[in-house]
C-alpha cells in the first residue's frame, strides 16, 4: 500500500519539530470547567475531590512520560516540564501535545468513580492544550512564579468571594461588587473580620497549588567503579589489563511526589538542581 497511487497526500503533512535546547511546558486547561463544575456541583471556591482527581491524572501522566519532571497544577490546570534535552517523539510538536492531553484526560475520566462516587459524569470533559518552549532556566522559573502567583490571587480572591456569597448573602453580583477595586490586605481584613476566617489557616493545596516533581532518590555508591581496578595481572615485564567493564549507566531511581509548597522563593530549586539541569 506504501507505494499506491494516493500515497502522495502523506507529502501534505508538514513537519513540525520544536527548537532543541529549550524547555518545553506542556499546559493544559480544563474546556468550560465553569460549566463542568456547576453541572457536576462542586463544592465552591474549592473542592477537594476535584483537585484530588486531577493530581492523580498528572502523576499518571509523568508515570508514564518519564521526560516530564516537574508539574505544577491550580484549579482545572496543569503544566507539565519536560527536560530540555527531551526526544519524546524526535520533538514533534502536534504528536506530543495530542498524546499528552489524550492519555491526560483519559486518566481524569478513569478516575472519576474514586473520587466521584457518588455524582456519575453528565458529559464527557475536555482539555484544551498549548505547547510553549522557554529559553533557559530564568524562564523556567518565572514561568512557575506565575502560576503559583495566580493560584494565590485567585484563591484569595474565591475565598472572599464566596464567603461573601455562601455565609453572607450576598448574590454573585454583589459579591463581585464587594471586592472591586479591593487590595490583598483588605481582602484578609474582610474574611477576618466578617467571617472570622485566618487566610494563613486555609488548607496549603488550595493557597499554593500543586506541585508534583520527580525526585532522585540517594542510591548507594555504584559497585562497578571498584570492580574495574581488579582484574590486572603481570607476566613477566608486561602489565596485562582486563578490557575494562562496560560500566552500566544505570537510570538513577526516582519517585513522583505530590507536594503543596512554594516554588518562588529559591529553596524548592536549590534542594533540586536536576530538575534546571
Ligand atoms: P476555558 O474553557 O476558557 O478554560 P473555563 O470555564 O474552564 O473556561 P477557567 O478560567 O479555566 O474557565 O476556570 C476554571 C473554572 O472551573 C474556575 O473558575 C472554577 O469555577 C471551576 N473549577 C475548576 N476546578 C475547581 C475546583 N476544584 N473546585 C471548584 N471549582 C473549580
Ligand atoms: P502508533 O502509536 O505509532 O500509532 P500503533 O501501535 O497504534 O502505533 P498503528 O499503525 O496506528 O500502530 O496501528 C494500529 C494497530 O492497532 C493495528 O496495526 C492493529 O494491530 C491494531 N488495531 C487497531 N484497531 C483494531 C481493530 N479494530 N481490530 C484489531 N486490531 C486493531
Ligand atoms: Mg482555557
Ligand atoms: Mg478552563
Ligand atoms: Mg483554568
Ligand atoms: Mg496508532
Amino acid at each position: 500500500m506504501a507505494n499506491s497511487k494516493y500515497a502522495y497526500v502523506r507529502n501534505f503533512e508538514l513537519p513540525d519539530p520544536l527548537l532543541p535546547g529549550c524547555y518545553l511546558i506542556c499546559r493544559l486547561d480544563g474546556h468550560s470547567f465553569h460549566r463542568f463544575s456547576e453541572e457536576h456541583a462542586f463544592v465552591k471556591p474549592n473542592d477537594e475531590r476535584a483537585l484530588k482527581l486531577i493530581d492523580h491524572a498528572a502523576k499518571d501522566l509523568m508515570s508514564e512520560y518519564k521526560d516530564i519532571i516537574l508539574a505544577f497544577g491550580e484549579s482545572d490546570e496543569f503544566s507539565f516540564l519536560l527536560r530540555k534535552s527531551t526526544n519524546l517523539y524526535n520533538r514533534r510538536q502536534a504528536k506530543i501535545l495530542t498524546t499528552l492531553t489524550s492519555y491526560f484526560t483519559s486518566c481524569y475520566v478513569f478516575h472519576w468513580p474514586q473520587y466521584f462516587p457518588d455524582t456519575p459524569l453528565r458529559y464527557p470533559p475536555s482539555f484544551d492544550g498549548r505547547i510553549v518552549l522557554y529559553p533557559d532556566e530564568r524562564a523556567i522559573r518565572d514561568y512557575f512564579s506565575w502560576r503559583q502567583a495566580d493560584t494565590h490571587i485567585n484563591n484569595l480572591y474565591n475565598t472572599v468571594f464566596w464567603a461573601l456569597v455562601q455565609q453572607g448573602g450576598q448574590t454573585t453580583t454583589e459579591a463581585h461588587a464587594t471586592l472591586r477595586g479591593t487590595f490583598s490586605a483588605q481582602k484578609h481584613e474582610l474574611l477576618f473580620q466578617r467571617f472570622q476566617v485566618n487566610y494563613n489557616e486555609i488548607s496549603a493545596r488550595f493557597k499554593k497549588g500543586s506541585v508534583i516533581v520527580r525526585e532522585l532518590l540517594n542510591e548507594p555508591e555504584d559497585v562497578t567503579a571498584t570492580l574495574e581496578l581488579e582484574p590486572v595481572t603481570t607476566r613477566g615485564e608486561e602489565t596485562i589489563r582486563a578490557p575494562p567493564k562496560r560500566k552500566e549507566k544505570r537510570k538513577p531511581k526516582t519517585t513522583i511526589e505530590i507536594l503543596h509548597c512554594d516554588i518562588i522563593g529559591d529553596e524548592f530549586w536549590q534542594a533540586r538542581p536536576h530538575l534546571l539541569a
